[in-house]
């Protein structure tokens, strides 16, 4: 059970030294395949109405014209059509959770650092958060709970979701970090920063409270920003998960019994691959 979609023309851009790197798509869609999830094309597409739900008007034109300035945040040839084949997946992925398929977007680029106008830190649109809103604008009064296990603070997610509606919103991260927020909660928005060197079973023992918390809200739904970058070997972080640690993550997602979807987050060591289908054969 379980169902992975991807499209390898996320793989299509690129920076020479650049952490966020095609063959964190190319590699991790070739282990999931032997690993018996073969990705799927997304079943929905993506436009800019969907981007509208929580972006500015603007947004996405300005990824499309180059009109936007972030140092780790480039533009490239086709990056606007290429962020909305990347939303497509995370859109897709809460379809089919709601259908009662646990689903994943190994798709990049990332999301959680996009704001309501700006691209940041890898991420030009927040797939996670516009799956979230497309979902309760289908279904109004839908309980959605968002999870962020990237090692940083989906700073992007909190701006997008704070105060809003039926939904609420953890992320554990390493503090201080990239991009300097998260060590406070606030409203519907809860914080755990956690020290560089935190190891898996410190972080699950962090985690479990307050995903225990999370659900006595009862939500009707799980959307998981899957980051990797947590990992011990991951290049540009300093927390030290190790591979179990991810599947553990996922089981306990699992054991929620709830709808569940993740996108691809974060994660920048050679062992993704790896990492990914760990936490699949926990979340699935
Ligand atoms: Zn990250």
């Amino acid at each position: 059970m379980g169902r992975v979609f991807s499209d390898l023309r996320t793989a299509e851009y690129g920076a020479s030294g650049h952490p966020e790197a095609p063959f964190r798509v190319l590699r991790t869609f070739e282990r999931a395949k032997a690993a018996g999830h073969a990705p799927q094309l997304p079943s929905l597409t993506a436009g800019a109405s969907d981007v509208v739900l929580l972006h500015g008007e603007g947004h996405l034109n300005s990824i499309r014209l180059g009109t936007f300035e972030d140092a780790d945040t480039p533009m490239f040839a086709r990056i606007a059509d290429i962020a909305l084949i990347s939303l497509a997946g995370a859109l897709s992925a809460a379809d089919a959770a709601m259908k009662g398929e646990p689903s994943f977007s190994l798709m990049r680029p990332p999301g959680h650092h996009a704001g309501k106008e700006r691209v940041a830190g890898f991420c030009y649109l927040n797939n996670l958060a516009l799956a979230v809103a497309r979902l309760q604008k289908a279904k109004p009064g839908l309980k959605v709970a968002v999870v962020d296990f990237d090692v940083h603070h989906g700073d992007g997610t909190e701006s997008l979701l704070l105060g809003r509606e039926n939904t609420s919103f953890l992320s554990l991260q390493q503090y201080p970090l990239y991009p300097g927020t998260g060590f406070e909660s606030r409203g519907n928005c809860r914080n755990v920063p956690l020290e560089a060197g935190t190891d898996g079973d410190e972080w699950l023992s962090a985690f479990e409270p307050e995903l225990h918390r999370l659900l006595e809200a009862k939500p009707d739904v799980l959307a998981v920003s899957a980051g990797f970058d947590a990992y011990k070997g991951d290049p540009i972080a300093g927390l030290k998960l190790d591979r179990a640690t991810f599947k553990r993550i996922g089981g306990m997602l699992s054991q929620t019994k709830l709808p569940r979807f993740a996108t691809l987050e974060g994660g920048y060591s050679e062992d993704l691959p790896l990492l990914v289908e760990s936490f699949l054969d926990g979340f699935f």
